[in-house]
């Protein structure tokens, strides 16, 4: 077991970015790691008095927490940024077709690998992904996670309708599979795996496949739940056709028991007052993806609004509709001030 001190610049940042001064930075701070694990920080004269036996390693970089990205598809890696419409287009004409090449075992591991290349250059270290709806490409995700040390929420996308038949999964089948991987992963790696229950989206989904959703997330609890939730107006318009007896969008998720803690819901721009409530009373997360929504063109989401309602917003790349896996760009973007040079 190694144990070391890395002495530097620290930020601690403790509780959220719209708490009280958020960017403190501790000149001389340091973290103590203990077998890859970060298990104490804070300034160095307090570190190196408490554990005199440790070796200080000196650093310039600046000592900060990671980055977590809670809505992400690793299957687009390779399509990130590839222009194809909005979004109805785009998952039509680039997603899809990209996402059937996953039903390759090997594609699925080779793409694993660069994903979490691309998240670890960029200080990620906790993740919340969609696979696709092969069970090998979770299986790869996983796999390929168990030698890192980032923390990973995934699951397999259930899509029974409005997609290529390659991607389609019944209702019945797509529970089953999931819960062979919930089986297989969740609570894995010392408890640093979290299965997430994954209908792609309600204009993907039957009722019968929400409903097979719901059944599971009842049964399994602990897993989180997510999916996306109006990102574009056509796909608003066209959940009201497909759902006609629903009031809403949210609606449909709700009437299948897919809104509650531990949901994730990405995009969440053109909502009723009744939604944001709702998203707020559930203690539902928002995903909001700021890099995504602009490459697509899908709108702007009025995150102070979900704030003041009380929802919680986090942040995604999204991608591959969003242009980069750095998180310290996606929130430039969300702060609305120009992002940095590339250097
Ligand atoms: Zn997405």
């Amino acid at each position: 077991m190694s144990r070391l001190i890395e002495r530097g610049p620290l930020r601690p940042f403790r509780g959220t970015i719209t708490g009280a001064d958020p960017f403190e930075v501790v000149e001389d701070g340091a973290i103590l790691i203990d077998d890859h694990v970060v298990v104490d920080f804070g300034p160095a004269r307090r570190l190196i008095a408490a554990h005199p036996d440790v070796m200080v390693v000196p650093t310039d970089a600046l000592l900060s927490p990671g980055l977590v990205d809670v809505h992400c598809h690793f299957p687009q890696t390779r399509i990130t940024g590839t222009y194809g419409g909005g979004l109805l287009e785009w998952l039509e004409n680039v997603t899809f077709p990209e996402e059937e090449r996953f039903e390759d075992p090997a594609y699925s591991k080779a793409v694993a690998r660069e994903f979490f290349d691309q998240c670890e250059a960029v200080g990620t270290n906790e993740v919340t992904v969609f696979c696709t709806s092969h069970p090998n490409s979770v299986d790869a995700l996983f796999t390929e996670a168990l030698d890192r040390t980032i923390k990973v929420t995934a699951g397999l996308v259930m899509m029974d309708r409005n997609a290529p038949s390659p991607l389609l999964t019944p209702a019945q089948d797509a529970y089953d599979d999931s819960l062979a991987l919930i089986e297989r992963w969740h609570g894995a790696a010392g408890g640093r795996f979290t299965y997430a229950i994954t209908p792609r989206f309600a204009p993907t989904s039957t009722p019968a496949l929400l409903e097979a959703a719901g059944a599971l997330w009842a049964a399994h609890p602990t897993c989180a739940m997510q999916t996306h939730l109006s990102e574009s107006e056509e796909e608003v318009a066209w959940v009201r056709r497909l759902f006609p007896h629903a009031k809403d969008y949210l609606a449909v998720y709700e009437k299948f028991g897919l809104v509650g803690p531990g949901a994730i819901f990405a995009h969440a721009i053109h909502l009723t007052d009744r939604e944001v409530a709702s998203l707020a009373e559930h203690k539902a997360v928002v995903a909001h993806c700021p890099t995504a929504n602009r490459f697509l063109q899908s709108g702007t989401c009025d995150v102070s609004r979900l704030l003041a309602a009380g929802v919680t917003v986090k942040l995604g790349t999204d991608i591959g509709a969003g242009t980069t896996f750095d998180v310290m760009e996606v929130a430039a973007v969300a702060e609305g001030v120009p992002r940095r040079p590339l250097d």
